[in-house]
This record gives C-alpha cells, structure tokens and sequence, in this order.
C-alpha cells in the first residue's frame, strides 16, 4: 500500500512556486494575495492565517482584510471593488462561510475573474466546463488531480467515483478529470446523498474521492482490492485521548480501508496541504498574466 504523501508533494510545488515569485520579483512583478474574511468563525480564521503564512512564506504580497460579522453586503463589496482595482493584487478571495446575512453568489461575482483565484466566479466555472485553459479551477479539485498526477496514478480510461457534488469539490473535479489530457481522460461517476446501492458503486471504482463531510464515512465495504482513495474530507471529531480532546479524521475509515487499497492519502496530510499549493500557483499564473508574461 502507498501512502500518498500530499504534504512532500505539496512542497515540492510550493518550492517551484517560490522559485517563480523569486524570478517574478526581480522583473518587478511580485504576485500579490489578498484574503477577507468576515467574522471570527475559528476555522476560517486558521485557514486565513495559513494563507497569510504560506504567502509570506514564498515571498508573495499578502493582504488580509478582517471585517466584523454585522459588516453590511455594501462594504463587503466595495472592498472587493477596491481589490480589483489595486495593481498589486492578482488574487482575491474571500474566505467562506460568510454570516448569513451575506450574499456569497454576489460576493463571488463582484471579483474580477481574471483575479478569481478560488476559481468560484461563473466564468472561470464555465471556462472549466469548457475546457479552457484560461480558467481558474478550484484548488481543491486541482490538488486532488495533481496528487494523482504526481504520485503517477494513471487517470486515462480509470473509472473514477466522485463522492459528492459540490460546486466547490465534486462537480468541478468530475468535469477536469473527465476532460481530454493528462490528469484526465476518465470514466467518472458522481455519487451523492441520492445515490441508489452507494456501497455498491463506489466499490466499482478504480479511484474513489470522497467529498462529502462525514467523518469516517466511507467503510471497508465501499472499496474494492487494489482501488485508490483520495480522501478530501476535513472532519474535527471528539477524542478524549487527544491533547485538545479533538482530532481531524477524513470522510475515509483511513484504518480499516487503507489495507485494502494500492493508494491512499492520509487525514491531514493529504488533500489538505495541495489546496493552498495550488491557491499559491494560481495566484502567480494570475500575475504572469496581469505582467504579459504567460
Ligand atoms: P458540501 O457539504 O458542500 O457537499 C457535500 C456533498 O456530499 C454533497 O454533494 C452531498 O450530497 C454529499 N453527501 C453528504 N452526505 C452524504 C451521504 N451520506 N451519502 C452520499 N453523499 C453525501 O461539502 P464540501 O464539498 O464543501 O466538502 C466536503 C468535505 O471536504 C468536507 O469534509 C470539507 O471539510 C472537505 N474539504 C476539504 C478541503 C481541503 O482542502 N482538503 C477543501 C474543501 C472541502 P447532496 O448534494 O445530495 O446533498
């Protein structure tokens, strides 16, 4: 069994990545980040501080805007107006969920695509569904593609299940592996909270990705012998043996599945450290771009 290490494959590519911001920086062109967040939800403040810290990390331009809970829909925008407008930024996101009172579609579609580095802006999605090479694709599906990729787990004419079908992992996974190319070229299944015989099809697959948010979900049963799991799963469970008395475990029961697979990525340490690598990519091709060099 292999054990995919996502986080030695993470900083391969965030070592290339500071390589580019180093060659980016003498011609003038530092890439730049900016990060809001509204609230305090804990996790997303970790999440923010990562990207602050993986951004400083690679020499790149980091902003992080922090606006109170009650900030009304009208601020939000305008700061992300103003984020458009600023030549030194060259990717915005902002950091979700936000409070309830915020209309997230509006938000999304208030940035620049061109600065869209989430990849959540209905443009680059369309661009994604077309197969354009322009578009910005999420980072978590882009990690996950990448991961196979790099662990050179061959895609072409796989069959693929795809749990889940979110617009922010499922959906935008099941269209780049099922187009033309390298990472591509599979047979995909979409599998969600309707699916009839669940067990039964994510035991057909010869890749399984599970994206669904329920911890330790996906049972010995769901894997056949010699299948590969991606486990994109972020789950905080209670574990009174644990320092904090909680700890992180994917959607995968990672113990009971991993003796039966060729390929499995742990929780962390897998799809995790991949999605900032690749916020940090798209973040430079964004600058490339804006500087006329790619
Ligand atoms: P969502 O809640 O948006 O989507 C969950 C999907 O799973 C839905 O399509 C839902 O189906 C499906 N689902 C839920 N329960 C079941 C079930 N019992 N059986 C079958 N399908 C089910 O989650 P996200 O896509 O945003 O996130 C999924 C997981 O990935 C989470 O644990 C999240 O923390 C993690 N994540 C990790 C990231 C990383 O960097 N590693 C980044 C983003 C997310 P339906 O549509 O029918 O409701």
């Amino acid at each position: 069994m292999q054990l995919i290490d996502g986080k030695a494959i993470a900083q391969k590519i965030n070592s290339e990545s500071r390589q580019t911001v180093a060659w980016l920086t003498a011609q003038g062109h530092t890439p730049g980040l900016a990060v809001v967040l509204v609230g305090d939800d804990p996790a997303s403040r970790a999440y923010v501080r990562s990207k602050d810290a993986m951004c400083k990390e690679l020499g790149m331009y980091s902003v992080k805007k922090e606006l109170p809970a009650d900030v009304s829909q009208e601020t939000l925008l305008a700061l992300v107006r103003e984020l458009n407008a600023d030549p030194a930024i060259h990717g915005i996101l902002v950091q979700s969920p936000p409070p309830a009172h915020i209309d997230e579609r509006a938000v999304v579609e208030t940035i620049d695509p061109r600065k869209d580095v989430d990849g959540f802006h209905p443009v680059n999605v369309a661009k994604v569904a077309l197969g354009d090479a322009d578009a910005f694709v999420p980072c978590t599906p882009l990690g996950c593609q990448r991961l196979l990729i790099e662990s050179g787990i061959e895609t072409c004419g796989a069959h693929i299940v795809v749990l889940g079908r979110s617009m922010i992992v499922g959906k935008p996974l099941a269209l780049l592996l099922m187009q033309k190319g390298k990472g591509g070229d599979a047979t995909v299944t979409v599998a969600h909270s309707r699916t009839r015989d669940l067990a039964a099809v994510c035991r057909s697959a010869d890749i399984l990705i599970a994206a669904i948010g329920k911890p330790q979900f996906v049972r010995e049963n769901f894997v056949r012998d010699g299948a590969v799991v991606i486990d994109v799963g972020i789950n905080r469970i209670s574990d009174p043996t644990a320092k904090n008395g909680s700890r992180l475990v994917g959607d995968v029961a990672f113990d009971e599945v991993a003796p039966k697979c060729r390929a499995i990525t742990p929780v962390p340490g897998g799809v995790g450290p991949m999605t900032i690598a690749m916020l940090m990519a798209n973040t430079i091709t964004s600058c490339k771009r804006f500087a006329g060099l790619a």
